[in-house]
């Protein structure tokens, strides 16, 4: 493995490892691109079957991050870190601490959150050792779960796809399945039932559906089927997608809007044949924004304030519909026409870095 040519090849700017043989820390911090302002990005722990697996996973994590905030219009870039190890087992106070404090000598470059395998116990570690850590309990002054916040941008772009495939933004009357009624997926379902949706649910767990039958009067589906439904929209709302070259001729939906990551098989083949088939494909990480949105406000010097968060979730709307107008005039994929507007924003932003001043703009403070 060659560090330098792999950072070069997607132009990470920094990787720090660390290690830590008294709490057995061995973590990778990559932080993809700070031109649009301090590395943003979740601490995921992995038992790793090879330090190169956690290496290559850390690059393509960070990457997106710096795409997910770019598209949103945060001044955030884009970082990750990893811990290596087995969740199960390696977790510890020291660990935590010790983590905290290589963040800490980051010096805000790079800021941390909960991520696969982490806690809010664990964050309150790491909270003792630096104050670069977002997504905290609400009892410290942060914005807690960010759930009802990525679910409400799942909404704000189903609405924008609607409005693209059906001429109308309301939701009312159309038939919406989701698949997976976890943290994200519960509340898309309510947002949708309140706008007057038809709901088709599926879960591994009848616990996570049965509510919502009972509250939205919603239609239970098979795991397998539900990806074809003979619905309006298709929102993948559980862990990975599974939209690929053996599913996309199965669907029936005319559009696909939902907040799991990575939904697409291969961006490069599946993107492309979605459009192909006309179906409108919401790209995953524009689609899941809300959460990243939610604990940038956290990062605000005069402190969370929940309404000016939703207020921002709901841009996500014009971000649908400005991905939609590129790719139908560039005749590209949605998802390679949301990466060509995060690219063409770093790209504006570095340029205006060229002008020397010495203050800084206020609207960021308020
Ligand atoms: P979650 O773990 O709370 O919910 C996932 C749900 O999917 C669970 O109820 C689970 O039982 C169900 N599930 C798992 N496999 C399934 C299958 N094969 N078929 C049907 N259901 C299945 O997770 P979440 O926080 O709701 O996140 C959902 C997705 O959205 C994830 O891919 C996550 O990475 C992504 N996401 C979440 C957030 C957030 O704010 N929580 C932000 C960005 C992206």
């Amino acid at each position: 493995m060659t560090v330098m040519k792999q950072m070069l090849e997607h132009d990470h700017e920094q990787i720090v490892f660390c290690n830590d043989p008294e709490s057995g820390l061995k973590a990778i911090i990559a932080i993809h691109d700070t031109t649009l302002g301090p590395a943003l990005g979740g601490l995921r722990i992995w038992n790793y079957a090879t330090e190169e697996e956690a290496f290559n996973d850390v690059l393509r994590l960070s990457r997106g991050m710096t795409y997910k905030a770019a598209v949103a219009g945060l001044n955030l870039g884009g970082g990750k870190a990893v811990i290596i190890g087995d969740a199960k087992k390696i977790k510890s106070e020291a660990l935590f601490r010790v983590f905290g404090r290589f963040i800490e000598g980051l010096n805000g470059r790079y800021i941390t959150a909960e991520d696969v395998n982490t806690s809010v116990k664990d964050i309150e570690y790491i909270m003792q050792e630096t104050k670069y850590v977002t997504g905290i309990p609400v009892r410290y002054g942060g914005s807690g779960d960010p759930s009802p916040f990525t679910a409400r941008g799942v909404y704000w772009s189903m609405r924008a796809c609607c409005k693209e495939m059906y001429g109308t933004d309301s939701l009312n009357g159309k038939k919406v399945a989701i698949k997976g009624l976890g943290h994200v997926g519960s509340y898309l379902a309510q947002f949708c039932y309140e706008d007057g949706a038809e709901l088709i649910v599926s879960d591994i767990y009848e616990d996570k559906v049965n509510p919502m039958v009972e509250k939205y009067n919603a239609t239970v589906m098979s795991v397998d089927d539900v990806l074809s439904a003979d619905v309006d929209i298709v929102a993948p709302c559980a862990l990975g997608g599974g939209i690929n070259q053996k599913t996309i001729p199965t669907i029936k939906a005319k559009i696909i809007c939902g907040a799991a990551n990575n939904q697409l098989g291969d961006e490069n083949i599946d993107g492309p044949a979605l459009k192909e088939r006309g179906i409108l494909y919401a790209p995953d990480y524009v689609v899941n924004a809300g959460g990243l949105i939610n604990v940038y406000n956290e990062l605000k010097p005069h402190g969370y304030n929940p309404e000016s968060s939703r207020d921002q979730v709901r841009h996500i709307y014009d971000v649908m519909l400005q991905i939609i107008a590129l790719s139908k005039e560039k005749n590209i994929s949605t998802h390679r026409a949301a990466n060509q507007i995060a690219e063409d924003r770093i790209a504006s932003i570095r340029n205006i870095n060229t002008i020397k001043t010495t203050g800084k703009g206020t609207l960021e403070n308020r």
